[in-house]
């Protein structure tokens, strides 16, 4: 998706890897080493849909190997194309490395509108997008490892690992050649909203950084805030219903292809999203204004804009417009680079994708964890955690003379179960990373920005992994 001044993706992915790596006394080659794609397999394969054959573009990209398997989700979109694959594989090596996830960077995509196709066409284009894969070595559980991304979800994820299956007979470990599975599949609990749960999670952590709030003109904490959303799927809608729910946000505006509603008062988004399904279209919520103009969203009145769509959607010619203090970049590259420049200079906080929207590989990482295992998380522990509570709560209850209530007792005496275990980690890695980020960017003098603070976090990892390796020394 190129703007006015032509600055794709990929290159305002490149302009931040370049604007942090000035920043660092790496070696050149080891630099350029991280900043190049390793390996980009374009394809193309036909598929019969009714009376003809179609033949479908599509891109696997790994960017970095440097740690193995890859990783990365697949992008059903008629806008994908060999740039913004390359761009979005590359976002994920420095994702993967900042949240600690030992993953090289990956990203597939096909060139498709999935509304365009009925479930029996899109399962054709995945499986045989699958056994492009396979003949290729480019999917395995040890090689590289697929997950959602935009325009799939966990029915793709299960066509893919039942292609992958029928291919690799009597692999032990098939389960993890993909994630973001159904839970009946293999997949774990926790994932379908972990990108947006982790969005919420990384928000509020910098909320709370008091100094900095006030720097903004806005009172520490997420609750009372008001949010406005571009793209109600997967990661949109999550993170919009657990900060309202969990964190008491308010969201004034969702933005979505039918266009965009406000209501200063707060739309409920549990509400609206059953008021979408049920009507098709978000259009006409009750108590909502329609704006003239769908793209109008970045300048409505409020505190943190969520970017949840697409690439490119903030950029230099509407960024002067933003009144927003703070851009959530739930998306992938939701600002391009000259835009940054310009919300830079307004005093803006950009919270940037590669930590940002970093659950969703994280949750990953868990779900082939678990498959590696072949055991569901928290079955060894949860009966013996729970009755140690148990006698915990009896012998405070024996000692104090007091009465533990039922309610109190099954708050206390439980053990953890897939879900809680799943969210505690993905909790613990959103605010360890924030203060990783945070630390970068504070100690070092000339960063001004959690872009570039992510970026050196993240290349200080890789470099120590090519220098353990001998490489570079
Ligand atoms: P999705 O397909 O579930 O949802 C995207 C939504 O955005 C759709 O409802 C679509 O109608 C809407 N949309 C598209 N263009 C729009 C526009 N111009 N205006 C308003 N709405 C628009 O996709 P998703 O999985 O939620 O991914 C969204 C973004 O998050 C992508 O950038 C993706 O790379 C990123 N991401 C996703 C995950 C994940 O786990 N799914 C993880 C990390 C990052």
């Amino acid at each position: 998706m190129k703007e006015n001044a032509h600055v794709t993706f990929y290159e305002s992915v490149l302009s931040s890897f370049d604007k942090a790596a000035a920043l660092t006394d790496l070696p050149k080659g080891m630099l350029a080493q991280i900043r190049e794609c390793n390996s980009i397999y374009q394809m193309r394969f036909p598929v019969k849909i009714g009376n003809t054959y179609e033949v479908i573009e599509a891109y696997r990209v790994q960017h970095s190997q440097h740690r193995n398997p890859t990783k990365g989700g697949i992008r059903f979109s008629h806008l994908v194309g060999q740039e913004e694959v390359m761009a979005l594989a590359t976002l994920m090596t420095f994702k993967c490395a900042l949240v600690d996830v030992p993953f090289g960077g990956a990203k597939g995509g096909v060139k498709i509108s999935p509304r365009n196709y009925t479930p029996d066409q899109l399962e054709k284009i995945t499986r045989r997008y699958t056994t492009e894969l396979i003949r290729k070595n480019f999917i395995g559980p040890g090689l590289d490892v697929p997950a959602p991304d935009y325009g799939t979800g966990p029915r793709e994820m299960a066509w893919i690992l039942d292609t992958y299956n029928t291919f690799k007979v009597g692999d032990i470990d098939g389960l993890a050649c993909v994630t973001g599975k159904p839970i009946t599949q293999g997949g774990i609990r926790g994932r379908t909203e972990a990108t947006g749960r982790g969005v919420y999670y990384g928000l509020r952590e910098l909320l709370l950084q008091k100094d900095e709030m006030s720097e903004l003109g806005l009172s520490p904490g997420i609750s009372g805030k008001r949010l406005v959303i571009q793209g109600l799927g997967n990661v949109g809608s999550y993170t919009g219903t657990i900060s309202q729910e969990e964190g008491g946000a308010i969201i004034v505006g969702v933005s979505e292809m039918e266009g965009t509603i406000y209501n200063k008062d707060g739309i409920d988004i549990v509400k609206l999203m059953r008021f979408r399904r049920d009507t098709g279209s978000i259009m006409n919520f009750p108590g909502t204004t329609a704006l003239a103009n769908r793209e109008d969203w970045v300048s409505l009145d409020c505190d943190i804009l969520v970017p949840a769509a697409l690439e490119s959607q903030i950029h230099q010619g509407n960024a002067h417009s933003i009144k927003a203090k703070i851009i959530a970049e739930a998306a992938n590259g939701p600002v391009t680079s000259k835009a940054e420049e310009i919300l830079l200079e307004m005093g803006v906080v950009i919270l940037p994708d590669m930590y940002l929207n970093a659950g969703g590989v994280t949750v990953s990482y868990f779900e082939w964890l678990k498959n590696l295992s072949h055991m569901r998380f928290g079955r060894m522990e949860k009966r013996f955690n729970q009755n140690t509570y148990s006698s915990l709560v009896d012998l405070v209850a024996k000692t104090t003379g007091k009465v533990i209530g039922e309610k109190e007792r099954n708050l206390i005496a439980r053990g953890a179960d897939e879900i809680d275990l799943v969210r505690s980690g993905l909790e613990e890695t959103m605010i360890s990373s924030f203060y990783q980020i945070k630390d970068v960017k504070t100690k070092r003098k000339k960063i001004k920005d959690y872009r570039v603070a992510a970026f050196i976090t993240a290349l200080d990892k890789i470099a120590s992994d090519y220098t353990n390796m001998g490489i570079f020394p």
